[in-house]
């Protein structure tokens, strides 16, 4: 048996779903565009032109030479001692990407700017057909030509699913244009390298490595369980379902740089923020929208991890990591607080000196919001309190031992509150306005604390592109 034949060419149309386009050597052609002189002729953008700094982006010419993103500058010069080196302006680039997106949208709307020099375009209905596709593929080149300027070049990638479109517009540069049929799939991946997946970075190709995945053929020979095996973890599940052209809902969702086992956000709060009402305001947050996200992408949680970090002042940290005095009188009971506790005081990236406290909480698996705020709820209430825990400043919450929504045991009793329908139609009308239209804190039963009065009316919920 012939183990790449499609299992479900029926069941899967040839059609497209995603448009992504990728803009080549974005920088140097923009500095082409402005400098008609430095048109044909081989270029690097650098941040200053000392000896010792690389190239941020290089321009065809200079990449046909072998110089290219990374390369010294000493190195270029030996290369091609006439090489143009020009000071890179990112005020310029930005503008020129709102421009290009701008022109984008004269041929179809765009759904996503993962960086400065990419955009995704969804299709829908009629457009999905491939010759359709196609002909708004070459209407985004012409459009980019003609609106900003004749330099600039992108590649499109055409496929079912906004992972393998990624991978398409990486196929063929400059100029590409490369549709991924889902008929074709997955022979069309075989001659990949794992390293061309997007997720799969220098960390996970070891890892694939080690147990024995060096090639994609392998990689492909897979099935979804040898492939969840693999992972272990539903990033196999999703990356089968991904290279295998199946649309899972989970299209939107932003690349990872490498395959992670739990989802989750955090957030640093602002200094007006740094409150226990602020860090629940935020946790409440950050829960709508990783519930969300389980969701979209067919998942159901096992557990769920809060870490809140709790900004100290001058004298706690003093107090805390003073030299401890013990009371050796015999008997004497452990005096209670915090001060006597030995603790760590650790040091967060900006600055801030902090105690951390964190909690897991495991439950049976689910996706709806309302048992998941209540989890939230529960863990919340386990905080320490006492002076030093009254900034906290750092809130982060995950979702663990995920699984696919597939293999979510029934219950015995069948959503006795609607809970599963009410996330249902939360995540219409927030997909649908762009913002949390329904939220859950006038729903929830009465409690005593004042953490559930705090609305949230902003939680933006652009699905896929970021979610902090
Ligand atoms: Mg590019």
């Amino acid at each position: 048996m012939d183990p790449f034949a499609t299992s479900s060419s029926a069941a899967q149309p040839d059609r497209f779903g995603f448009l992504h386009v990728d803009l080549n050597s974005f920088f140097a052609s923009v500095e082409q565009q402005l400098h008609p002189e430095y048109r044909g002729k081989p270029l690097a953008v650098v941040p200053s032109f000392a000896d010792t700094t690389v190239a941020i982006a290089a321009s065809y010419e200079a990449k046909a030479l072998g110089i290219k993103t990374g390369t010294r500058v000493a190195d270029m010069k030996r290369i091609c001692p006439d090489i143009i080196m020009v000071h890179g302006s990112h005020t310029t680039y930005a503008e020129y990407s709102h421009k290009i997106a701008a022109a984008v949208e004269l041929a179809c709307p765009v759904a996503h700017t993962p960086s400065i020099d990419e955009m995704v375009c969804q299709l829908i209905g009629r457009e999905q057909e491939p010759p359709r596709a196609r002909q708004i593929a070459l209407n985004i080149k012409q459009s980019i030509r003609d609106n900003v300027g004749e330099t600039l070049r992108c590649s499109i990638g055409m496929a079912p699913n906004r992972y393998l479109a990624k991978i398409a517009s990486d196929m063929q540069k400059p100029d590409g244009l490369i549709g991924l049929l889902p008929s074709q799939l997955p022979r069309s991946l075989l001659q990949l390298e794992l390293r061309d997946l997007p997720g799969v970075g220098a960390r996970t190709e070891a890892m694939l490595i080690g147990k024995g995945i060096t090639t994609m053929p392998q990689l492909l020979a897979l099935d979804r369980e040898g492939m969840h095996k693999l992972w272990n973890s539903v990033w196999g599940d999703r990356l089968y379902h991904w290279l295998h052209g199946h649309s899972t809902g989970d299209d939107g969702a932003p690349l990872p740089n490498e395959m992670q086992k739990s989802l989750g956000h955090s957030h640093v709060m602002g200094p007006a923020h740094r409150t226990p009402e602020g860090a629940w305001a935020v946790a409440h947050k950050l829960l709508h929208k990783a519930a969300m996200r389980l969701r979209m992408e067919k998942l159901c949680a096992g557990s769920m991890s809060l870490t809140i970090r709790y900004q100290l002042n001058r004298e706690q940290v003093d107090r805390a990591t003073m030299p401890e005095v013990a009371d050796a009188r015999p008997g004497a009971a452990a005096k209670k607080g915090n001060a006597d506790k030995p603790r760590k005081i650790r040091q967060h990236t900006s600055g801030i000196k902090h105690d951390g406290w964190g909690m897991e909480a495991r439950f049976p698996t689910c996706q709806d919001t309302l048992s998941l705020l209540e989890t939230l709820g529960k863990i919340w209430s386990q905080q320490p309190t006492g002076p030093d825990y009254e900034t906290p400043f750092f809130v982060g919450l995950a979702m663990g031992r995920l699984i696919n929504e597939s293999e979510q045991q029934p219950t015995l009793f069948a959503d006795p509150d609607n809970r599963n329908e009410l996330s249902r139609t939360l995540d219409k009308l927030n997909l649908k306005y762009g913002h949390t239209t329904l939220h859950f804190a006038g729903m929830l039963p009465a409690r005593d604390s004042a953490p559930t009065r705090i609305a949230f009316t902003q939680i933006p919920v652009q699905y896929g592109v970021d979610y902090m």
